[in-house]
């Protein structure tokens, strides 16, 4: 018997196999649990759906986190598929290459709001739907950064919607915690990744974090995925509204 034997959920964020998601999806399987996927759009479910697969997903669903319809829709066909589920994995951001290039007091409107939509409003609109299907003993992670506490350089309107994202945790933790629902955030370390690829000088940002950290290395996607799986499992059933730091010990020990 696995840690998450017997449980369901969804996760939403894989892009690729060195997507966060997919670390995180790899240890909940790797635990028993059973799990959905959802893709940005066609052209990304040729490489979406071929890893799900692999972990026995039987449902993968397209859902751009902008669409309303498609968000429900996603969670109705897991209650006509699965009726309750037990976890939601929120692996989401976006802001603009250009916004992210020029000094944070060159943030577009447009690309602020875009940021704020697509990284932090995505939380609210997906509990919201999650909600009549999740079970009571339900929980959520998203994932975030350091950037959203302290001002890292080129991590801009990023680091403001990471901001909004943890905030929303904790509402989302206050209002559902009568409801036995947990919400929580990991706050990941750098790690290469396509959405990585957007920040400048984030190879600048691998070398200080492998320098500074207490563990003296970078932290991996399984590091991650074994942190949001004890945040997804039974071992946390007393955790809500917390962001649960991944970084090797970087955020302490930082100047
Ligand atoms: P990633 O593999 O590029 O994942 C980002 C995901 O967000 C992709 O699957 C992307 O889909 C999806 N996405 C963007 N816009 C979307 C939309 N409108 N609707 C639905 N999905 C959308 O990068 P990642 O680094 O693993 O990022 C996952 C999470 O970890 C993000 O919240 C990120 O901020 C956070 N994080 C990353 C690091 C790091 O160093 N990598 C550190 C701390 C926290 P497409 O690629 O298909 O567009």
């Amino acid at each position: 018997m696995g840690l998450m034997t017997g449980k369901k959920g969804i996760i939403f964020g894989v892009a690729n196999d060195k997507s966060i998601a997919w670390g995180i999806a790899q240890q909940l399987r790797e635990a028993g649990a059973e799990l959905a996927f959802t893709y940005l759009n066609e052209a990304l479910e040729k490489r979406v759906r071929p890893l799900a697969e692999s972990l026995d997903a039987k449902i993968i669903l397209p859902c751009d986190v902008q669409n309303e319809e498609e968000m429900v829709a996603v969670f109705s066909e897991l209650e006509k598929q699965w009726g309750k589920i037990d976890f939601v994995v929120h692996a989401i951001a976006f802001a603009n290459r250009e916004d992210l290039k020029h000094p944070f007091s060159q943030t577009s409107r447009e690309g602020f709001r875009i940021a704020l939509d697509i990284s932090a409003y995505s939380l609210v609109s997906m509990t919201r739907c999650a909600l009549p299907v999740l079970k009571p003993g339900g929980s959520i992670v998203t994932l975030t950064y350091l950037g959203s506490v302290r001002a890292v350089p080129q991590y801009n309107v990023m680091g403001v919607a990471k901001a909004a994202l943890e905030s929303s945790v904790r509402y989302l933790a206050a209002e559902l915690g009568e409801s036995g629902i947990r919400v929580n955030a990991v706050s990941a370390g750098p790690i290469k990744t396509l959405a990585a690829s957007g920040i400048a000088s984030f190879k600048e940002k691998l070398r200080v974090a492998e320098e500074r950290a207490p563990l003296k290395r970078l932290v991996t996607q399984d590091d991650v995925g074994k942190a949001t799986l004890y945040l997804l499992s039974d071992l946390a059933t007393g955790v809500t509204g917390e962001i649960h730091y991944v970084d090797g010990g970087f955020n302490f020990a930082a100047g």
